[in-house]
């Protein structure tokens, strides 16, 4: 059954104060996309601030490559085709805007670019050492495609050295499909980060959406399933439908369970440490919690 109605934990202020409207400005004028702003991701307040509402510091997700994807996925509000050429610019507007507004933990994603001859890599890897080279101690998270499983596209990413590498597996196994491209796969996604975990010493993550239908056992087996792949941190968030043409929510879990899913994730299957809430993105307050779990 599904339930459109919104239960009050998913109700939160639109985000707003000086800070805020200073890093909106600093995006435009350079012409960026942040998944924060595209998704209208009810976090910006939080996570741009780094969490205490302070001076500097905070997390924010650019989103590399267009606001076009070569894929459709059904739980994802992105346009599908009509990409534009890469911006060659990108890797350097983006290393800049990192710097002027002050971020310490900067996360980079993009859309799929299955048009281009090496699927975006290249240019993933670019922004990354261009931030690096730029802002010495800046942590760099990734949230990359699968790449089609091509393991030389995910060594460019790995080459480029970011701190932490994401690759989401969106949902469980036996619901990929419909969720997900078909061009995606749950062993797919799980060879990336197993790719990644074996051939690097850089930290992996990756992100379960709750609210599709699955069943607590099959969350359990993804968690589980991700962690002997070499996961190191987990997100579990709720799924929230973007419009009537994407698939409907099929369960609101209580704030309850997801603390229940924290700490089976860390206490029983040995995360570093897992986000879980009905709020929680994959970039949720990433820096912050990346600092206390793994750097103190
Ligand atoms: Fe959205 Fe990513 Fe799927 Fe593209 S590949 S439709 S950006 S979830
Ligand atoms: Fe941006 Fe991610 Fe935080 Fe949302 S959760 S505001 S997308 S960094």
């Amino acid at each position: 059954m599904s339930s459109a109605r919104k239960p009050d934990w998913l109700k939160m202020r639109p985000p707003s104060g000086r800070e805020f409207t200073d890093i909106r400005e600093t995006l435009r004028d350079r012409n960026l996309h942040t998944v924060c702003e595209e998704a209208n991701c009810p976090n910006r307040g939080e996570c741009w601030s780094g969490g205490d509402g302070g001076e500097g510091g905070g997390t924010a997700t650019f989103m590399l490559m267009g606001d076009r994807c070569s894929r459709a996925c059904n739980f994802c509000d992105v346009q599908t085709g009509g990409m534009e050429p890469l911006d060659p610019d990108e890797p350097a507007n983006v290393a800049d805007a990192v710097a002027e507004i002050g971020l310490d933990y900067v996360v980079l994603t993009s859309v799929d670019r299955d048009d281009l001859s090496d699927q975006g890599a290249g240019h993933f890897a670019e922004t990354i050492r261009q931030i690096k080279d730029r802002h010495a101690g800046i942590l760099v998270e990734v949230l990359i495609p699968d790449f089609q499983g091509e393991k030389r596209l995910v060594r460019k990413i790995i080459d480029a050295e970011p701190d932490v590498i994401a690759h989401n597996v969106e949902t469980v196994d036996r619901l990929q499909f419909p969720v997900r491209d078909r061009r995606a796969g749950y062993e797919q996604s799980l060879s990336v980060l197993e790719q990644v975990d074996q051939e690097s010493d850089i930290y992996t993550k990756t992100s379960i959406m709750l609210g599709h239908g699955e069943y607590d056992h099959e969350i359990y087996q993804t968690l589980a399933d991700c962690r002997e792949r070499g996961v190191d941190v987990v997100t579990l968030g709720q799924y929230l439908q973007p419009s009537r043409n994407h698939l409907e929510v099929q369960r609101h879990d209580h704030p309850h369970k997801y603390e229940t899913w924290r700490r089976v994730a860390e206490e029983e299957l040995g995360f570093l440490y897992c986000a879980s809430g009905p709020m929680v993105r994959s970039s949720y307050k990433a820096g912050e919690l990346f600092v206390e779990a793994v750097l103190r």
